[in-house]
């Protein structure tokens, strides 16, 4: 499980966070929408420690990450030892893939488990043909990722997220850098992990998709969650105008 608690970030004297609360039970999936600006990316990238919240409570799994309150009232940074024992736990799946060009795409999905979980090496490359399998992509193993297809490489992406066994994973828009015809194959993956009961935040545009499989939806609004409700709710009977009108934007 996942919970934040007044969680706020500033870059410089840009205020990006303002006190954001989520929950997310084990279990469930939370999409987050919100305009370009809102602050979506750097929320998820808060919850891995990828930037340093200034305040506020993360905790994962049961464990508080605990951050050094500086002089100045912000936190400082958490100790090196526990910001990767986060990290391992929590997944990050990215718009653009990253993965790294020069490795095949089954070295790309064991490189964690080998190194940070010190997974013996026939062991990893068993469970990386597993997930390959898993994400429709088993006869592409010793290929490149510039030799993938875009929607290859995202799932790809996903298999490499899914070896560190993740107790959460985050998806920062998973489909937005895709041609149109592609976005469905990793929506698609994305579902099957929902079904299958894995603990997932996700922002995204695509709003159908928000709707059939979250639990809950948050709609941010510069750096606060203006309403956040059940799919159905949310989306069929907006009760504030900026979600109104943002929904009549997007939709
Ligand atoms: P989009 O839908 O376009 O991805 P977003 O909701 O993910 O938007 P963020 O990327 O979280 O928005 O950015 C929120 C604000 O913080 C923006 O004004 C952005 O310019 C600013 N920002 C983000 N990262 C940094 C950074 N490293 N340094 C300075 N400003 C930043
Ligand atoms: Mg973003």
């Amino acid at each position: 499980a996942v919970q934040i608690d007044e969680l706020h970030k500033s870059f410089g004297s840009l205020l990006v966070l303002k006190g954001v609360n989520l929950t997310a039970h084990a279990g469930e999936v939370i999409s987050m929408i919100g305009s370009s600006g809102s602050g979506k990316s750097t929320f998820l990238r808060c919850i891995n420690l990828l930037e340093q919240p200034d305040g506020g409570k993360v905790a994962i799994d049961g464990e508080v990450i605990k951050m050094k309150p500086l002089a100045n009232g912000r936190l400082g940074p958490a100790d090196m030892a526990q910001v990767e024992r986060i990290r391992a736990r929590v997944g990050m799946v990215f718009q653009n893939f990253n993965l790294w060009p020069h490795m095949t795409v089954v070295e790309n999905i064991v490189e964690a488990p080998r190194h940070v979980l010190k997974e013996p090496r026939e062991k990893a490359v068993e469970h990386a043909h597993a997930l390959l399998k898993k994400v429709g992509l088993a006869e592409k193993h010793a290929h490149y990722p510039g030799q993938l297809s875009g929607g290859q490489q995202q799932r790809a992406a996903i298999a490499r997220t899914l070896a560190m066994r993740p107790k959460v994973i985050l998806f920062d828009e998973p489909t937005s850098a895709l041609d149109p015809e592609l976005v469905g194959e990793v929506l698609r993956v994305i579902r099957q992990l929902a079904e299958e009961g894995n603990t997932m935040i996700l922002v995204t545009h695509e709003m159908q998709f928000a709707r059939e499989v979250s639990h809950k939806v948050l709609f941010l609004h510069q750096g606060k969650v203006e309403e956040e409700a059940a799919p159905a709710e949310l989306f069929g009977s907006p009760r504030s105008e900026r979600l109104r009108q943002f929904l009549a934007r997007t939709l």
